[in-house]
């Protein structure tokens, strides 16, 4: 069985290097704009759908055209063709939106390119070979064994400046024969607050919320002096806007810093439990319905990643063999009573404890719902 595997890697490219990087993620961005502007224009005025294929052979008169296209790495530019006709495929095929231009103002700019006859490699375990771009300074802090092909590379700046390689590697793996064992289940009902509830661990919320609210006062300061910059200075606005960008680049290392903080803490967090239990049960929650129903809560749906834990826990749970169990999202798990079944229609949102009129458990809401996701995905796993 292929399996991929991806590392991120911070590399340390030289100034030369860094003017080359610029370069290509400027051409790669055009490129892309060019043949999304084009594809609309011919969609609108003749219903006609581009394909990868006639984008290649465009990007040919394109480059005769537009010398400079010349100068980088040709690969990368078909991949921005590829990820343009994949783009596309989403919408028409599963109704996901409309191809969206790529913006310079947004400060994160990606390239990817393909492995084609080692023209990318790792080296002595401190650089990495780039087509084009060379050799680049790069911290590898993983082992990556002869059996991992290296098959792709994507190159980024994040808006703090510093630049990250992703390189993706395939490997063969050999198929897990693990007995899971059914009394291992737990059952994880998301909260819009906490990242998440269950019936046996539910101490881990108080750790997000620590690590939420942390740094959350500085980082309203930094923006409010950066909201006050952005006010052109027209006299001196070549020094403001020096001064600008530094502030920017604050914003951007302290809202990077907490990132990273929360995705070691899904990384542990989706550990601990891949180990400690067999089968995992969860909602199906889309995250941007969640956003849209609550606007209120909408930054907080999107900070506490859940959708980002979910793969992770789908992913190490499968590594080793065991299963992860997704349950849809109109099963009424906060409605039931877990002990005689009955169905609470009276329920509100803002009820934390209820009371079953049926056999007169007195239930808490999150509790309860852990209990008869448990259920529920213990039901769909034998069946
Ligand atoms: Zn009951």
């Amino acid at each position: 069985m292929k399996k991929n595997k991806a590392f991120k890697f911070r590399i340390y490219p030289t100034s030369e290097q860094k003017v080359l990087l610029g370069k290509t993620f400027g051409c790669c961005r055009l490129v892309f704009n060019y043949f999304l502007n084009l594809s609309t224009k011919k969609y609108d005025e003749e219903k006609i759908t581009l394909k990868y294929k006639d984008y290649a052979l465009m990007l040919n008169d394109l480059k005769r055209e537009k010398e400079f296209l010349k100068e980088i790495d040709s690969i990368s530019l078909q991949q921005e063709l590829r990820h343009l006709a994949d783009s596309f495929n989403n919408f028409f095929k599963y109704k996901k939106g409309y191809p969206k231009y790529k913006r310079k103002a947004m400060h994160n700019d990606s390239y990817s390119t393909m492995n084609v006859n080692d023209n990318i490699e790792i080296l002595d375990k401190k650089y990495i070979k780039l087509p084009k771009i060379g050799k680049v300074q790069c911290k590898v802090h993983r082992d990556i064994t002869n059996d991992y092909q290296l098959k792709s590379a994507t190159i980024s700046r994040v808006p703090s400046g510093k630049y990250y390689v992703s390189v993706l590697y395939e490997y063969e793996k050999e198929p897990i024969s693990y007995k899971i064992d059914e009394s291992k289940i737990l059952g994880l009902d998301y909260q819009m607050k906490n990242l998440f509830i269950s019936d046996n661990i539910i101490k881990t919320n108080d750790d997000f919320l620590k690590l939420y609210t942390k740094n959350e006062k500085r980082l309203q300061f930094l923006q409010k002096t950066l909201s006050r910059r952005q006010r052109p200075n027209h006299k001196k606005e070549i020094e403001s806007s020096k001064r600008y960008e530094k502030q920017r680049i604050k914003v951007a290392k302290l809202l990077e810093y907490q990132k990273n903080k929360r995705i070691d803490y899904y990384n542990k967090l989706s550990k601990e439990i891949a180990n400690q239990y067999d089968i995992v049960v969860i909602e199906d929650i889309n995250m941007q319905d969640m956003a849209k129903e609550s606007k209120l809560n909408s930054k907080a749906t999107y900070d506490n990643g859940f959708g980002i834990f979910r793969n992770m826990l789908k992913y190490k749970l499968e590594n080793l063999g065991k299963k992860l169990i997704i349950v849809d999202k109109y099963f009424p798990s906060s409605k039931l009573c877990n002990v005689c079944g009955y169905k609470n229609e009276l329920l509100a949102i803002t009820d934390k404890t209820w009371e079953c009129p049926n056999c007169n458990t007195v239930h808490n809401r999150d509790i309860n719902a852990s209990i008869n996701l448990k259920k529920e995905g213990l039901r769909i796993y034998n069946s």
